[in-house]
This record gives C-alpha cells, sequence and structure tokens, in this order.
C-alpha cells in the first residue's frame, strides 16, 4: 500500500525574541499516514491554540517542520522542486475557514475559476476551460447558469464556500486540506458544504484532512479523528468511538460541552471542569495536567500513546494499564 501522506513524528517550535530567546511548541511529535488507495476523511479536532492551524500550513507546505518529515507520495515535501513541486501544488489543495477572503470584489466568478485553469495549463482551449468550470460548479451543487458571470457580492457565503470547493476540484485534487470551511458559513448551509466534501471523497477519490473545533461536525462526516491539545496528540481513532465513548479528559471536556439535541439529557447535568489542578505544571508532563480533575503525580511526566481497543488510543496514564502504541503506528488504528 503506497502513502499518499506520511508525517512522521512532526514537530514544529516557534521561537521568539532577539535577547532572551523563548520558545513555544505549536506541534509536537506527530505522526500519520494517509492511503493513496483508500480515499478517506480524517478529521483533526481541537481547540484555538491546539495546533491545528500549523498542521495545515505544514502539510501546504508553507512552513518547514522543526523536526520530523512530511513526505506526498513518497518525496519530503519541503525539498520537493520544479515539476514535482508544481505537480504537488495542484494535487494538495485547501479550502480555508473565510469564504469572502478568496474573492476579489471587481472580479466575477469566472475569473476566480479561471486563473487555476490557466496557471496549471488545465485546458487547452476557452471551450475546454467553461466545460471544466461547469463540471466543477455542478459537481458541489451549483447551477453554473446562475453562478458564472457573478461578482461576489452576488452570491451568499455558502454559496462562495462552495465556490472555493469548486475552485480547488478543477485541479483534480488527491487531498484536500479543509481548515474549519463550515465555521463562518450560516448553520442552514453547513450540512450542504459538508455533504459536497463527502461527495468529493466518494465519487472523486478525494483525501480530505478536516480541521476543526466542532466535534458535532466531525462525527457527521469523517471516519476517523485526531484530537489534539496545545500540539501533542491526547486521543485518536475512528470516530465513532471517539465521539461515543471519549477516554481521554479532555476529550471528554469538548464532548461535555457539546449541546447535543438529546431529550434524555438536560443540558448542564454533566459538569464541564475546566479546572485549576491541585498538581502545578512544571512544563514537562501531560500537557492536559492544568485542566485535569484527574491529575496525579505520575502526570508529571509525558504519557505515552495507550492503545484502547483496536481503533482508539489515548495519551493519558488513567489508562496505564492498556499497552503502550508508538506514534508512528497512530494510523494503524485510523479506519479509511
Ligand atoms: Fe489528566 Fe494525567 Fe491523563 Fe493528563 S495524563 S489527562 S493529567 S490523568
Amino acid at each position: 500500500m503506497a502513502a499518499l501522506l506520511e508525517l512522521n513524528n512532526v514537530t514544529k517550535t516557534y521561537s521568539r525574541g532577539l535577547v532572551s530567546r523563548s520558545s513555544t511548541t505549536a506541534l509536537s511529535n506527530v505522526s500519520l499516514n494517509l492511503d493513496e488507495s483508500e480515499p478517506t476523511i480524517l478529521t483533526v479536532a481541537g481547540e484555538s491554540g491546539s495546533g491545528k492551524t500549523t498542521l495545515a500550513m505544514l502539510l501546504l507546505g508553507f512552513i518547514n517542520p522543526t523536526s520530523g518529515q512530511i513526505r506526498y507520495k513518497g518525496q519530503d515535501i519541503n525539498q520537493l522542486r520544479g515539476e514535482d513541486r508544481l505537480t504537488f501544488r495542484r494535487e494538495v489543495q485547501a479550502v480555508f475557514q473565510d469564504p469572502f477572503a478568496v474573492f476579489n470584489p471587481f472580479y466575477t466568478v469566472d475569473h476566480l475559476l479561471s486563473v487555476p485553469i490557466e496557471r496549471f495549463k488545465m485546458a487547452k482551449s476557452k471551450n475546454e476551460a467553461r466545460e471544466k468550470m461547469e463540471e466543477a460548479l455542478t459537481a458541489v451543487g451549483l447551477r453554473p447558469e446562475d453562478t458564472l458571470g457573478r461578482f461576489p457580492h452576488q452570491l451568499s457565503g455558502g454559496q462562495r464556500q462552495r465556490i472555493n470547493v469548486a475552485r480547488a476540484l478543477l485541479l483534480r485534487p488527491r487531498l484536500l486540506i479543509a481548515d474549519e470551511p463550515v465555521s463562518m458559513v450560516d448553520a442552514s448551509l453547513r450540512a450542504n458544504i459538508l455533504e459536497t466534501l463527502r461527495t468529493l471523497q466518494r465519487n472523486y477519490g478525494v483525501s480530505i484532512i478536516y480541521i476543526t473545533h466542532d466535534l458535532t461536525t466531525a462525527f457527521h462526516i469523517s471516519k476517523s479523528i485526531i484530537v489534539l491539545y496545545r500540539g501533542g496528540v491526547m486521543e485518536a481513532g475512528d470516530v465513532d468511538t471517539v465521539i461515543k465513548n471519549p477516554q481521554h479528559p479532555y476529550t471528554r471536556l469538548l464532548i461535555d460541552s457539546i449541546p447535543w439535541p438529546d431529550l434524555n439529557r438536560r443540558w448542564g447535568e454533566t459538569e464541564i471542569k475546566a479546572r485549576e489542578s491541585e498538581l502545578t505544571s512544571k512544563g514537562t508532563g501531560c500537557k492536559f495536567l492544568g485542566r485535569c480533575p484527574f491529575a496525579m503525580e505520575i502526570c508529571q511526566t509525558p504519557p505515552p500513546l495507550f492503545q484502547l481497543s483496536a481503533h482508539q488510543a489515548a495519551s493519558c496514564f488513567l489508562h496505564a494499564k492498556s499497552p503502550e502504541i508508538e506514534p508512528e503506528r497512530l494510523s494503524e488504528l485510523l479506519p479509511a
């Protein structure tokens, strides 16, 4: 099985200050693997500051890891040059949070879509370019006759975000990095855009890394999930198992804060403990120690990943009786 994308122990540290230099680790020792032959949707979830946007920037090759490697089809993405780099730029596309940011108010949708077609020489004639635009718009559920020729202010936020997806799709990507793609879109349109992403995975063989703080959308769209906190993997596995039966105190905290529409469960029934730990973190142990209601003395050392079942692992000493699993083997627990 060839890997489409491989992350091996990727760490990203930002340094600041000229005299007294200090550093912040935005992402710590993350490994994952996506198989080329089995397109999938993997969620990377966490609050702001969890490292998920750093991960997106790394995956797109916008920044370099401080240590570790990111390989796309076997090649280190930071070493790609010439034709290989162009292929990577075409095959790995992104859809970002803000559906308005990509649009220049003075250009029509046609212009936005025709630029990547020209840049990557995707069509031999204007007619072929037009056909490709219409095909991509139809694939994301938009009617080309209602969309082409229009200016951004004539479109809703949901339409603009679907045009962004269509723009990515035009380039026949193999991997889509979707960074909070529905967080600025009306709730009524979210399901529509998420369904569009699923269609890309199913019908067009595009693997998607879906980055979000919203576990409800993660549950609906993805097969597997990695939960990040302060740059470290807290829990990972099959999305159904992790969300219905979370085993890391941080994942539980995230899930308890979701207002699920469940008539048998009253809002506020479960206390959310974003707490003060009785143990003071020395900065070397569990990243969640300062907020964890279960913190123990051993948590002053970094917890390894413990494998809890075939498709679930958590980095928490509450599961110290379970076997440890090397971070490099995390992908074995993530269903495609
Ligand atoms: Fe809490 Fe300790 Fe588990 Fe960290 S390792 S989540 S501090 S119990």
